[in-house]
């Protein structure tokens, strides 16, 4: 990847590893991304791709084999590469989730085993945490890890949701702790290639995010205990949501900022087309620029509190959560608005799909980003945590 230019590549894309996403992205991604969407498939040459340029395994501690890149890195290669695929960027969003779990929690050596592979051999890990049933609920699971008396577990799972849980090499997901365990009792467990069967239960034909291919499959896992993280699963959650929403946030800051480059590339033609007065779209820009920077604004300060906490007493507390939730609620928010007014500006040319202006893309995945997970369930749980909290 090495000899991919990082032209075009914005301002904020400074560090090697946000550069190296934009490269994929740009040269990759983006060739296949309209064929992707239409045919609903997984992103594999984008996928490939990341993998090729060390991506998937870039923040892997290096003692396992990886790069330790920061959080704050991967949330801009999510970015980067969320302007050119959506898929391809909530694939990298996605992944890097599960490897953040490992990262703080995975404290057994197989789970470190799992993250080491991730560095020497590519394995892409998927996520199983809904269930059918409980919706967006993930502090309840109905499945339950049977122990089989000889060191190893079984468990089954009917899963709301797999993001492409047909190319997955390895998972992670919940369950109750044992079967006498109440619903809110839950362990993680991770699953190393050859464990595990999905079986396909739904389609994922989608107005939008088309090619994340998150279908529902019926989960069977057959793995030894020490898969199972050590620390329960309420713990692991709560310590980990700040980076959950950070990545998953990232693709829906990265398609915004795509349309809105594409409106300003639209307001700055029209100009020169008409030398010595303003386009009548340029005020509306202006009006995306604040937006966006309200967008951008929150990203990182989010992203600073929420590295500034990992490992203090701090990762818990309840003003973080407020924050992280409000990132969500704000982002995905003020990336429908940047969209819309980004195809407002570009007027019939943003509304063809066929027009290097189009919105086509932008407009149908950015509309995934406040049910996944729904935005009702963060505000009511922050209007919850409010009554508790003694400052705002
Ligand atoms: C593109 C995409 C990819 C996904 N990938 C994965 C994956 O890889 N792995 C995985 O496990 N899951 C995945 N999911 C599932 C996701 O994590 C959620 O489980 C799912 O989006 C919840 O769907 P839901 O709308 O049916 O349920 P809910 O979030 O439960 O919402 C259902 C309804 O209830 C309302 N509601 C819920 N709670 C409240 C509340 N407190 N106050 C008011 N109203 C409320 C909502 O507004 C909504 O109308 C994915 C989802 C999407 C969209």
């Amino acid at each position: 990847m090495g000899s991919m230019t990082v032209a075009n590549a914005p301002t904020w894309c400074t560090g090697d590893v946000e550069r190296r996403a934009w490269a994929v992205g740009a040269e990759v991604a983006a060739v296949f991304a309209d064929e992707v969407d239409r045919d609903a498939r997984f992103p594999v040459e984008g996928v490939d791709a990341l993998r090729s340029a060390g991506l998937l395994a870039a923040m892997v501690p290096t003692e396992l084999g990886g790069e330790g890149a920061s959080l704050a890195s991967i949330a801009g290669a999510t970015r980067a590469l969320a302007a050119h695929c959506s898929a391809t960027a909530l694939v990298m969003a996605m992944h890097q989730i599960e490897i953040w779990y490992l990262i703080l929690h995975g404290h057994t050596p197989g789970l470190q085993g799992l993250l080491r592979s991730v560095a020497t051999d590519g394995v892409l890990i998927a996520n199983a945490n809904s269930e059918v049933g409980l919706g967006g609920e993930v502090g309840r699971s109905f499945c339950a890890v049977e122990r089989t008396g000889d060191g190893r577990f079984h468990l089954e799972k009917d899963v709301l949701a797999v993001s492409y849980g047909a190319n997955a090499d390895a998972l992670l997901l919940t369950a109750r702790r044992d079967p006498e365990a109440a619903e809110g009792e839950q362990v993680m467990v991770g699953c190393r290639p050859g464990t595990f069967r999905l079986d396909q239960t739904t389609d994922w034909n989608t107005t939008g995010l088309r090619g994340t291919c998150s279908a529902s499959f019926k989960a069977t896992v057959d793995e030894d205990e020490e898969m199972i993280f050590p620390t329960p699963w309420g713990t692991i959650g709560a310590q980990c949501i700040g980076a959950t929403t950070i990545l998953l946030n990232s693709v829906w800051l990265g398609i915004a900022e795509a349309a809105a480059t594409r409106a300003h590339a639209y307001v700055r033609a029209d100009a020169r087309r008409k030398i010595g007065t303003t386009p009548a779209s340029a005020p509306l820009l202006a009006e995306v620029s604040v937006t966006l920077g309200e967008a951008r604004a929150i990203m990182a300060s989010t992203i600073a509190a929420y590295e500034a906490a990992v490992g203090t007493e701090d990762l818990e507390s309840a003003s973080l959560l407020l924050a992280v939730r409000n990132l969500k609620l704000s982002v995905t928010t003020l990336a429908i608005e940047i969209v819309s007014k980004a195809s407002l500006i570009c007027g019939l040319a943003g509304y063809k799909r066929d027009s290097p202006y189009s919105m086509d893309r932008n407009l149908r995945d950015v509309l995934g980003g406040p049910l996944m997970a729904n935005n009702s369930r963060a505000a009511g749980e922050n209007a919850q945590l409010l009554l508790a909290m003694k400052a705002i």
